[in-house]
């Protein structure tokens, strides 16, 4: 699932891709991803010219000339491409934007999760759950001591709480991994077992390592002026690196599998339960 670091990475390759460009054809190849109507897509995106590219939590908000905004969550598979449009589609591609200038935007979806929107501008409250989500993980209004306020409305495993939307958005099984490994605590430790220095030390692991993920994971993805979002996290420390040494101890990485998610920590640089 892509989090904050390949989607920045997405994010900004088109930033500097599209800006300023106009769409020379739309195709939808498979409906179901589509939450606003389909044949809007594909008949009015056509001579639309993109503006900013942002992000918000797990979204992708593509601005356009119109006052619209393409919105795109890729849930657990969806993925992006900018290629030639000479390249082989990959399976399950669900919408291709011709762009001026002779390239392919290309949204594909393994198992067709993702959820597709073309809003206006002010209307990305329609989408479900927008307005529930807490801020984004990056948003400047999330100081740490935002962040101290709004952790401690959250009980249970510190893990759990990361990645929940409602407090927190854009963090994800993988870096959650990265996060706790870097802050030194413990995955499954409660949230109210915690203390305060622990949940600064947290906040700053936070911002740190999705700083240090996003330039690794644009280099990761794209080569040259061509984006090829499948998922490589080769430069991950822990997350699904279990039995390999951890990088600051040597201890060999503990992985455990529960309700279908994998977590990956050091059982000596982050003490606690499960011992
Ligand atoms: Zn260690």
């Amino acid at each position: 699932m892509p989090e904050i670091p390949e989607l920045e990475a997405t994010r900004g390759f088109f930033e500097d891709h599209l800006t300023g460009r106009a769409i020379a054809a739309a195709a939808v190849r498979i409906p179901v991803v589509f939450r606003t109507p389909a044949n809007e897509f594909r008949e009015t995106l056509p001579g639309d010219r993109f503006g900013r590219v942002r992000r918000h939590g797990k979204f992708l908000l593509f601005d356009l000339a119109s006052g619209r905004v393409l919105a795109i969550n890729p849930m657990l598979t969806g993925r992006f491409q900018y290629v030639e449009p000479a390249e082989k589609l990959p399976a399950k591609t669900c919408l291709v934007l011709d762009i001026d200038g002779g390239r392919s935007l290309r949204y594909a979806d393994e198992r067709l999760m993702g959820r597709l929107y073309l809003l206006p501008a002010d209307g990305l409250a329609a989408i479900p759950g927008w307005a529930e989500g807490g801020p984004d993980l990056l948003d400047p209004a999330l100081t740490e001591e935002v962040w101290l306020q709004r952790i401690a409305r959250y009980r249970g495993g510190i893990k759990n709480v990361l990645v929940n939307a409602a407090f927190v958005q854009g963090i994800g099984n993988a870096y959650s991994d990265e996060i706790l490994w870097e802050a030194r605590i413990n995955p499954f430790t409660p949230r109210t077992k915690l203390t305060e220095d622990e949940l600064r030390r947290l906040y700053r692991a936070a911002r740190d390592v999705i700083a240090w993920a996003i330039p690794l994971a644009r280099a990761a993805m794209v080569k040259e002026d061509t984006l090829d979002d499948e998922e490589r996290r080769d430069f991950l420390r822990v997350h699904r690196r279990g039995g390999q040494p951890c990088p600051r101890c040597g201890t060999p990485i503990s992985e455990i599998t529960a309700n279908q998610r994998v977590t990956s920590f050091c059982r000596r640089c982050q003490p606690g339960l499960p011992a």
